[in-house]
């Protein structure tokens, strides 16, 4: 029977496992499909501190790994399959595998949506960002465009407008999910160009990276090559919720409602980093999320054990 079970190995699961572990309660991490989290797929992180001339997202991660396992923290390298979190004891399948636990922290994150266009894969952290709070700063002084017609895009524009040459805000139709407040503030912004109804069609690039996307006009079907540095995708992102909904709550777009410091409805059962979080959606939010969470599941061992 585990102590701490932790589900992923972003920065909120391998804190939680950094401190879980320097706890003595031997923490067990699923690493899931993508080990790491999203900052895998991206390049530079320049706002984790401690880096004074930052350092590569999948170096941090790595670093963030050892760390965990240095301090004692066991990682398996198996995706959690299915969980049943009715009675005191937590069980979760790794595949046919199952494991016992006595208290268990969700760190699945969130995925950010992409459009599927081809080479978005090669062309991720190369040009193509799908966080402009990351990546806005490499863009300084340069053209950059933002797909999407919602908060997260008028946020993600406004955001890099401060920092670019011009932004063009590339949106499918002409209306838009944002509020008001956030459409206006972002139509008031002078560097940034709306270009509606236009849709991302297929993405240009050179041996160097991303030098633009095709856009194609969705009311007269004209096409054309917008030449750009930097874009960036804010079309939403799903939360890897799924397996746990009928344990814990939700909001309308699955993110894990949590009370007191990463709790969720089920004594026990508690959640970190983007999994619980729609705004913030940071690397070190995440992390300090991770910390909570595992010394909320000390809290929770000791006074079960009384
Ligand atoms: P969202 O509201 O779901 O908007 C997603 C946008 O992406 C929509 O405009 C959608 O277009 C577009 N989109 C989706 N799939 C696309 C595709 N395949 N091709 C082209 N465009 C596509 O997501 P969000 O902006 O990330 O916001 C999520 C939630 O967080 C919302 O409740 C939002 O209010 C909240 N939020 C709030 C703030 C804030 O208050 N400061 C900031 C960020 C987010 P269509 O409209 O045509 O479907």
């Amino acid at each position: 029977m585990n102590e701490v079970t932790i589900v992923g190995t972003g920065p909120a699961g391998l804190t939680a496992g950094i401190y879980a572990a320097r706890a003595g309660l031997n923490p067990v991490i699923y690493a899931g499909i993508q080990h790491g989290g999203q900052l895998t797929t991206t390049t530079d992180v320049e706002n984790f501190p401690g880096f004074e001339n930052g350092i590569m997202g999948p170096q941090l991660m790595a670093d963030m790994t050892k760390q965990a396992e240095r301090v004692g923290t066991k990682v398996i390298y198996e995706e959690i399959t299915k969980v049943d979190f009715t009675g005191p004891t937590k069980i979760l399948w790794a595949g046919d595998q199952k494991i016992e636990s006595k208290s268990v922290i969700i760190c699945t994150g969130a995925t950010a949506k992409t459009l599927g266009l081809d080479n978005e894969a090669k062309l991720m952290g190369r040009g193509l960002s799908t966080c402009a709070t990351c990546d806005g700063f490499f863009y300084r002084n340069k053209v950059t465009a933002v797909v999407g017609g919602g908060d997260s895009a008028m946020e993600e524009a406004i955001y890099l407008a401060k920092l670019c040459k011009k932004v063009y805000l590339v949106h499918r139709r002409d209306h838009f999910r944002a509020s008001p407040i956030m459409l206006e503030r972002a139509k008031k912004t002078a560097n940034l160009e709306f270009l509606v109804p236009w849709a991302p069609l297929e993405t240009l690039f050179d041996e160097t990276g991303l030098t633009g996307v095709k856009i194609k006009n969705s009311e007269n079907g004209e096409e054309e090559d917008l030449v750009v540095d930097g874009l960036f995708y804010a079309i939403g992102h799903t939360p890897n919720s799924g397996i746990f909904q009928d344990f814990v709550d939700t909001d309308s777009h699955g993110y894990i409602l949590v009370n007191d410091f990463t709790k969720t409805k089920t004594p026990g059962v508690f959640a970190a980093g983007d999994i619980s979080d729609s705004v913030f959606r940071q690397a070190i939010t995440a992390a300090g999320m991770g910390c909570q969470a595992a010394m909320q599941a000390q809290k929770y061992l000791e006074e079960s054990e009384g």
